[in-house]
C-alpha cells in the first residue's frame, strides 16, 4: 500500500503546495515543509532545476524522508527571460504577488500584444529516502495581459493568458493542473515516484 509512504513538499508557497497535494492524492501521504519545521535553503542556483534540487536536498537532509522540491517561475520573452528564477522576489525580497504583478505590468508598459509572449517553467526535484535524485521539467506557454483577471491560483496567474484566451487565474486548481507547467512536470514525476515507492519494502 504505497499511500502509507510519506512524501515531503519542500516549499513554503501555499498555492504551490495546494496544487502539488492535489496531484499527489492517492500516491503518498503528503507533509509540507512547515509541518516538519524544515528550514528552506537559500536559492543560490542559476537554473530552476538547481534550485529545485537545493530545496529537495535540504528537506531530505533534515528529515531523512522522500522529498519533492519545486522551483518555478515566469519567463517573459520581451524581458530577456526575466523574472525567471527570481519570479518570487521580482519586486524585492518581501514582495507580494500584487507587487510582482505591478512591476511586470510596468516593465511591459510599452510592449505591444504580439510581443508579450511568455511561459511558466517548473522543475520538480525528488530526493528519495535512500538518496536517489531525479529531476522533471514542464512548461506552459502563453502571454502577459494588460490588467489582472481571475480569482484562482497565485503569483502571476491573473496576468497569464493561455492560448484559448482564458487567464490562468480563471481556472480551478484541477483544470490548472491539466495545462500548467507544474502539472506537466508532475505527470512525468509521479510514475517515477510510484515506481520507487513500490520498490520499497
Ligand atoms: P519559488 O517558490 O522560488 O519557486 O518561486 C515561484 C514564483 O514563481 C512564485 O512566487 C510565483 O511568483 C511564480 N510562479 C510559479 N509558479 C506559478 C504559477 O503556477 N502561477 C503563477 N505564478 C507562479
Amino acid at each position: 500500500m504505497i499511500t502509507n509512504h510519506i512524501v515531503v513538499l519542500a516549499s513554503s508557497n501555499k498555492g504551490k503546495i495546494a496544487e502539488l497535494q492535489r496531484l499527489l492524492e492517492g500516491v503518498a501521504q503528503v507533509k509540507s515543509a512547515s509541518e516538519l519545521s524544515i528550514v528552506m535553503p537559500e536559492e543560490t542556483g542559476l537554473t530552476f532545476a538547481e534550485n529545485a534540487m537545493l530545496k529537495a536536498e535540504a528537506g531530505h537532509e533534515q528529515t531523512g524522508l522522500t522529498v519533492i522540491g519545486d522551483d518555478s517561475g515566469l519567463v517573459v520573452d520581451a524581458l530577456d527571460g526575466a523574472p525567471g528564477i527570481y519570479s518570487a522576489r521580482y519586486a524585492g525580497e518581501d514582495a507580494t504577488d500584487a507587487d510582482n504583478n505591478a512591476k511586470l505590468l510596468t516593465a511591459l508598459a510599452n510592449i505591444p500584444a504580439a510581443e508579450r509572449t511568455a511561459h511558466f517553467h517548473s522543475a520538480i526535484a525528488i530526493v528519495t529516502a535512500n538518496g536517489e535524485q531525479m529531476i522533471f521539467e514542464g512548461r506552459c506557454d502563453g502571454a502577459i495581459a494588460y490588467e489582472p483577471r481571475g480569482d484562482h491560483g497565485f503569483g502571476y496567474d491573473p496576468l497569464f493568458v493561455l492560448p484559448d484566451g482564458k487567464r490562468m487565474a480563471e481556472l480551478d486548481s484541477d483544470t490548472k493542473n491539466t495545462v500548467s507547467h507544474r502539472g506537466s512536470a508532475m505527470r512525468q514525476a509521479i510514475p517515477a515516484l510510484r515506481a520507487w515507492l513500490e520498490s520499497m519494502p
